[in-house]
């Protein structure tokens, strides 16, 4: 799962995946079985999350429990249902609640982290309010209580505003009353915490976002008959398959970044395929290379991914599935809602003629323009896990 892998053409009249040098998947299209995915629908511009809980057969419009609970899942948190999760940012307040800093001066993790210790458990008026730090500024917050709700951001997403309160409603009263004080309890905690007291932006308050409810979906393993685990570094990823009842495999080179170890990725995915049927191996940096608008730098990453993940996984003798969960086109530097490339590899396989992986050779293939809903069915039909339908 090559994140943000289909691209548009540049002033060169190419895509990243066309300028891009790819032997060993141009090697595998000439035996394998093609075609180009809407990863939700056509039209529908996805984002990572819903699109690949779709493409892994979960119905984002039914099962998406919003980025909270996938980030605290993926930051290895334990949800509890009816669990709020939110994404939490360290920032930086004034003497008015105005927020002056987003990221608390971009804090380092480590400082992040002992700050945190002051503020891990909170309880209010019956909540139970859990932090936990990720990487620099960034954490998630569960929220744990009988009257919880998902509620609206305290983060403004800009600077010199008020931290927000988030609207009251019938339902949500109680809760957003909890926030409003955790808030103000976590201020006074962070203003005089001795770490603080030399940061031109102290770490002095902690901004929500993103709240979802945390709900337990029938797994993966009962919902396709196939055990599967999961391989990726960046925290979302591991949190959407988590939520699935995949196990997750992690290493500290897996970083979610342009630094990756993708030969060891591969190697560890190859290992995987002796206790698992199925390996979900995400990458991600081809996403962040769009978003950059760097064509280039994604070209280069496409190339890295070709040679060190894709050379690995070449004496593989398994089903390989190639794909993207959406487009992110460096000419647009976001998700578009074009199709994304999609290949079956090992397995019996008519030739249509495609000779390079790119998104117009694609479209040669048996397999159509089809919906991420379909993924599953096809995949299992090559994994031969298939019955016949009918005598
Ligand atoms: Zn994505
Ligand atoms: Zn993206």
């Amino acid at each position: 799962m090559i994140d943000g892998l289909g691209g548009l053409p540049n002033e060169t009249g190419k895509t990243e995946l066309e300028v891009a040098n790819t032997p060993n998947l141009d090697q595998l299209m000439k035996k394998g079985v093609y075609g180009l995915m809407n990863s939700i629908k056509r039209g529908v511009i996805p984002g990572s999350d819903t699109s690949q809980l779709n493409i892994l057969g979960y119905d984002p419009y039914e099962y998406y429990p919003g980025r909270g609970p996938l980030e605290a899942l993926g930051a290895g948190m334990e949800l509890k249902h009816g669990d709020i999760a939110f994404r939490a940012n360290f920032g930086t307040v004034n003497e008015r609640f105005e927020v002056i800093d987003r990221r608390a001066g971009r804090i380092d993790t480590e400082t992040a982290h002992e700050i945190a210790k002051s503020i891990e458990r909170i309880e209010i008026d019956g909540f139970e309010f859990i932090f936990k730090p990720t990487v620099q500024h960034r954490g998630v917050v569960i929220v744990r209580g009988d009257k919880t709700a998902v509620i609206g951001d305290t983060d403004p997403h800009k600077l010199g505003v008020p931290v927000l309160q988030p609207r009251i409603t019938e339902e949500n009263k109680e809760m957003v009353k909890a926030v409003n004080k955790y808030t103000a309890e976590v201020h006074r905690i962070l203003r005089d915490h001795p770490l603080n007291k030399n940061r031109e932006f102290p770490a002095n308050i902690v901004l929500l976002r993103g709240a979802g409810e945390f709900r337990e979906v029938e797994s993966f393993e009962n919902r396709h008959k196939i055990k599967g685990c999961c391989v990726a570094g960046a925290a979302l990823y591991k949190g959407i398959t988590r939520y699935i009842g995949m196990d997750v495999i992690e290493r500290a080179e897996f970083t979610g970044t342009f630094e990756t170890d993708l030969k060891l990725k591969a190697k560890v995915a190859k290992d995987a395929l002796k206790e698992y049927d199925f390996v979900y191996l995400h990458v991600k940096a081809t996403d962040n290379a769009g978003h950059d608008g760097d064509f280039q730098k994604k070209v280069r990453f496409i190339e890295r991914i070709d040679r060190e993940l894709i050379g690995e996984l070449m004496d593989c003798k398994e089903v390989l599935v190639v794909t993207g969960d959406h487009s992110t086109p460096a000419v647009k530097r976001e998700h578009s809602h074009e199709p994304v490339p999609f290949l079956i590899a090992n397995v019996d396989a008519r030739d249509y003629g495609a000779r390079k992986f790119s998104e117009v050779e694609c479209r040669k293939g048996e397999l159509g323009i089809f919906e991420g809903k379909e993924v599953m069915q096809i995949v299992k039909a090559y994994m031969e896990r298939t019955k016949k339908f009918g005598s």
